[in-house]
């Protein structure tokens, strides 16, 4: 496999409230590799957002990363731990948007909406790097270009509210990618576009990736984005991976039942009711955070549970293969006599 740009390892993101503790990421460790793309897929509030930020150090108050590292190889070979810099720090300051950019699902979360699009290329282009103004904004008319937006030199004079949702998904790229970065984490970028404009983002996303061989973290919902951009997979449940592997692995060989699950409650072309193969929906909901299971996390939704195991004792993360591991008690070697367990509180 191609080589480390970040390593994760142990990461704890949690929210001190009134309420009590959350732990939104909670112990999460994975790897991103140069020129793959590692899609981190599960539902709402498994902590997948909450993980790309952490990542950047753009956690809001009074979120925190308490515990873990985040080792990231700089070009010059370097290394620096994310985890151990200040959030208003100039280092970390430094690394979002040169080292790693990040896009969201809504482009005017970070776009400006009272400057034009050349003006917020600019000004990015010129903070990392030292180039004249003339300078700077030839590099925002060739990343503009890059992006497929038509005519981009007289684009420079627009505002984001002139653009359409698509267009503005594409500006937000340019943005991202103008000071060449070594990854690009992008959080449901495509999930408000329709499916042909989501289309020719992914795309978009994979040529530049091929033109630049940047990382790419990809947050998601949608298995169907994942099967089409994927290299890597991690599913997170309740702020935890409980699997991980190739996109091969995790769509072939599903160990974990969440994954399972999610697999199947994918809708397939051609699929008749006559065929006997009906959508399994994953029942029930997240746990509110703050009402975490104790045990395994996914407990209380599993069909395959085993009672006084799983409520009671968390499961260790069991690799099938280099590449290909799940947190479940039932793929877990050393509890090869749970099928005679679960028989027994039958
Ligand atoms: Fe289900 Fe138990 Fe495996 Fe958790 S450990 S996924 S509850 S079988």
């Amino acid at each position: 496999m191609s080589d480390t740009l970040l390593s994760v390892r142990g990461l704890k993101t949690q929210f001190g409230t009134r309420a009590g503790v959350i732990r939104a990421v909670d112990g999460v460790t994975f790897d991103v590799h140069r020129g793959r793309t590692l899609c981190i897929v599960g539902e709402s509030g498994s902590g997948k957002s909450i993980t790309a930020r952490s990542i950047l150090q753009i956690v809001g108050r009074p979120g925190k990363v308490v515990e873990g590292q985040m080792i990231l190889s700089r070009p010059d070979k370097s290394a620096v731990d994310l985890a151990q810099l200040d959030p208003r720090s100039k280092q970390i300051r430094r690394i979002r948007g040169r080292d790693i950019a990040m896009i969201f699902q809504e482009p005017m979360e970070s776009l400006s909406p009272v400057h034009t699009i050349g003006a917020q290329l600019v000004e990015k282009i010129r903070l990392h790097h030292p180039v004249t103004r003339k300078e700077a904004e030839d590099r925002a008319v060739a990343a503009l270009d890059r992006v497929r937006i038509p005519g981009p030199r007289d684009r420079l004079g627009a505002y984001p509210f002139e653009l359409s949702g698509g267009m503005r998904q594409r500006v937000m790229i340019a943005m991202a990618l103008a000071c060449r970065p070594q990854l690009l984490i992008a959080d449901e970028p495509t999930t408000a576009l329709d499916v042909s404009t989501q289309a020719n983002i992914l795309d978009l996303i994979r040529e530049l990736q091929d033109e630049t061989g940047m990382a790419v973290m990809f947050i998601t919902h949608d298995l169907g984005v994942v099967a089409e951009i994927a290299h890597d997979v991690a599913v997170m449940y309740l702020g935890q991976v409980v699997e991980r592997g190739t996109v091969d692995d995790i769509f072939y060989d599903p160990q974990h039942p969440y994954t399972q699950a999610l697999l199947g409650s994918i809708p397939r072309l051609g699929a008749r009711r006559e065929d006997g193969k009906r959508l399994r929906a994953v029942h029930g909901m997240v746990p509110h955070p703050l009402a975490r299971p104790g045990g395994c996390p996914f407990h209380t939704r599993c069909d395959e549970a085993v009672p006084g195991l799983c409520d009671v004792q968390a499961p260790r993360i069991t690799d099938f293969s280099a590449t290909h591991g799940a947190a479940c008690h039932l793929r877990d070697p050393a509890m090869a006599d749970l099928p005679r367990r679960k028989e027994a509180t039958r």
